[in-house]
């Protein structure tokens, strides 16, 4: 299959306007999967009202067809297409964070293809805060279901070039539309009990949920093992790149050592820091994740970061950890199935 790659400027004028995006548009409706910039990570875009559209998903995706689809809507009527019920602190939260990086589990509405949720009786949804996915879910005309673009188990795709490099030949377009912001997906909110609970943690944080609900819970799963999680995808390979992934609390001295420990048995290693200690490693590959004191930028790198590994062949990876406050929460998390759980303590 031939891939058409468009290329449209995020901030020009009268999006709903340009060419190309009228082209991607014309694809969706012809039930084909076309993959496009959001706020978070890039997405592959599917009718969501189509099983055929979904099943084209799974299948570049090579996902597994238990684990359900987020829809993205673009304007708040379309919300009624999607779900059969906004209870009120769901309300509270779409008025508050919408568009933006945060997903709503709710009841579904009929006309969602059973697909699109494998089977459940709930759905995800949200609103992208991206010009470029608004414009084409208003020009395509219906709800667009839309995983991360990315084979199944490498880490999202953050820029355009992620998505060529796994998905060339296996979808029918891609919108590139320039790197995406906040670098990790959205938040998963399940909304469908009194009390909002969290099953993925993401852009928007516990804290900041909080201060529109008031109280939050947030899945056991997260935190204690062998407990199922709620939301299906997360018991998955994610995220994870080809080299051997470490996460190592401890100083950068203890960091160093076991990096020279390895390159001594012949290894190729590689070390995940942020720009503060940057120049401090001797390694095959020493790659800065933004700064420190800044999270969001951790964020916004981290993808990136996990390619660039892969693209240079390291066979190990050493990766300090980050204070699980904020979106550091959700860097913590995405290292860790990064990393599946592998943990070195000084
Ligand atoms: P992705 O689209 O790859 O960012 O993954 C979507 C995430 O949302 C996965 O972890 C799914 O399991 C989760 N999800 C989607 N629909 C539902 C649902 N109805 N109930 C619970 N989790 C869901
Ligand atoms: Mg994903």
């Amino acid at each position: 299959m031939e891939t058409m790659v468009w290329i449209v400027d995020k901030n020009g004028e009268q999006l709903t306007g340009c060419p190309q995006l009228k082209e991607a548009a014309i694809l969706l409706s012809h039930n084909e999967v076309v993959a496009f910039p959001t706020e978070t990570v890039y997405g592959l875009g599917g009718n969501a009202l189509v099983n055929e559209a979904i099943d084209k998903i799974y299948a570049a995706k090579g996902r597994p067809s238990d684990n359900p689809l987020i829809v993205h809507i673009s304007d708040y009527a379309q919300l009624k297409e999607v779900v059969s019920q906004v209870p009120e602190k769901a309300e509270a939260l779409i008025k508050a964070f919408w568009p933006g990086p945060l997903t709503l589990v709710l009841p579904k509405g009929k006309d969602v293809a059973d697909k699109v949720t494998a089977g459940l009786d709930t759905v995800a949804v949200r609103m992208p805060d991206h010009p470029v996915a608004l414009a084409l879910i208003e020009l395509a005309g219906v709800p667009i279901a839309a995983p991360s673009a990315n084979l199944s188990g490498k880490p999202s795709p953050t820029a355009a070039k992620h998505v060529y490099d796994d998905l060339k030949g296996r979808i029918s377009g891609l919108v590139d539309g320039g790197e995406t912001g906040v670098g990790v997906e959205s938040t998963v909110v399940d909304c469908t009990e009194e009390v909002p609970m969290i099953l993925r943690p993401g852009g928007v944080t516990k804290e900041q949920l909080e201060h529109v609900v008031g109280e939050v819970s947030v899945d056991p799963a997260l935190s204690e093992n062998g407990q199922a999680p709620r939301s299906p995808g997360v018991k998955y390979k994610h995220y994870a790149p080809k080299g051997e992934m470490y996460l190592v609390s401890g100083g950068r001295e203890f960091i160093q050592q076991l990096v020279r420990k390895e390159q001594d048995k012949g290894h190729k290693v590689g070390v995940l820091t942020t720009s503060e200690n940057e120049t401090y490693y001797k390694a095959d590959l020493v790659l800065a994740c933004g700064v420190r004191a800044d999270l969001q930028s951790v964020a916004r790198r981290l993808y990136d970061a996990l390619r660039t590994f892969d693209d240079h062949d390291v066979h190990i990876i050493f990766s300090e950890v980050f204070p699980e406050e904020g979106v550091g929460k959700a860097v913590m998390n995405r290292l860790e199935k990064a990393a599946s759980g592998n943990f070195i303590c000084q």
